[in-house]
């Protein structure tokens, strides 16, 4: 099987999964940022867990659990991530945080797992590539984990996380669905931008039964584009800088072509919308 991924905007400690994972520091003896929320939420309990399992720590890289305390959670899995800030900047060392902590959701059954976005608080990691490490790094690591919520306690952060999380891990659409007009890439794309959009929307409308005509459909997608880019899709050439498709490298990387959408895209989606219709209507009626 393969392993579910999504994005969540929110608080950790609030999750209801098998296990959160913790970004916590080598003592192990808590701190701040997502290490003290969770302290303080599960209380005493996973201070004496972390006492008595890891009397030296942890090394930087490397992951370990206790109990979850009062948390909502069954266990935390304490991992330490490389402080960026104090000059540990070897990204092996946070892909590692994430290989490791599945390795320890394996050990102990753990099926669902929620991660914060490691060492890019405090330990100041640079939010793309560490969102980059994050999702690449799940992608790759064998699991039986089943399902894995990245959470991040910004919008921003979250909307960031969930487009490098559309892109490695789209949701399935369901049969019917104007997400399934999205199901295959377009041939070409606008600009770079252009693709994450494209896996925006196919992600949004991955449930929304299709409309009965495309003067219905149009504005739906135009619309739900303008909500995700956060600019109007009007009639010009100029690209749009969306900020969450910029995975961080190259400087045209998030940016999203109207002329695109409106001289190609759209189109597109026109035919593959009247052919489902097709489809639809040649099918016997039911009952
Ligand atoms: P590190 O020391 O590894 O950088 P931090 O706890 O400072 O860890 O921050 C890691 C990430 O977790 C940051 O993106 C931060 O905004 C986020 N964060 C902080 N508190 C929470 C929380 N309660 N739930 C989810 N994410 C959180």
């Amino acid at each position: 099987h393969m392993v579910t991924v999504t994005a969540v905007h929110g608080d950790i400690t609030r999750q209801r999964v098998d296990a959160i994972v913790n970004a916590a520091n080598n003592a192990m003896r808590g701190g701040g940022g997502v290490d003290g929320a969770i302290h303080r939420a599960g209380g005493r309990a996973v201070l004496d867990d972390c006492i008595a399992r890891f009397p030296n720590g942890l090394r930087t890289g490397d992951a370990g659990w206790t109990t979850a305390g009062d948390l909502p959670a069954t266990w935390v899995i304490h991992t330490v991530g490389p402080n960026y800030a104090a000059g540990e900047r070897d990204r092996e060392l946070l892909e590692s945080c994430y290989r490791r902590a599945l390795e320890v959701a394996d050990e102990i059954g753990a099926r669902s797992v929620s991660f914060p976005l490691i060492s890019a608080g405090v330990y100041a990691w640079p939010l793309n590539d560490a969102i980059d490490a994050a999702v690449t790094t799940i992608a790759k690591t064998p699991t039986r984990v089943e399902e894995v919520v990245l959470v991040s306690f910004s919008e921003d952060t979250h909307r960031r996380v969930q487009s490098q999380v559309h892109r490695l891990f789209p949701p399935p659409t369901e049969p019917g669905s104007v997400g399934q007009l999205f199901d295959r890439p377009p041939a070409q794309m606008g600009m770079r931008g252009d693709a994450y959009l494209w896996l925006a929307l196919r992600a949004e409308f991955a449930a929304t039964p299709l409309p009965s005509t495309w003067f219905e459909l149009r504005p739906m997608v135009v619309q739900a584009a303008e909500g995700i880019i956060g600019a109007p899709l009007a009639h010009t050439d100029d690209p749009i800088h969306v900020p969450e498709f910029d995975p961080g490298h190259g400087m045209s990387a998030g940016n999203v072509l109207p002329s695109w959408w409106h001289q190609t895209g759209i189109p597109i989606l026109i035919d593959r919308f009247e052919a489902a219709q097709q489809t639809n209507s040649s099918e016997p009626a039911e009952g």
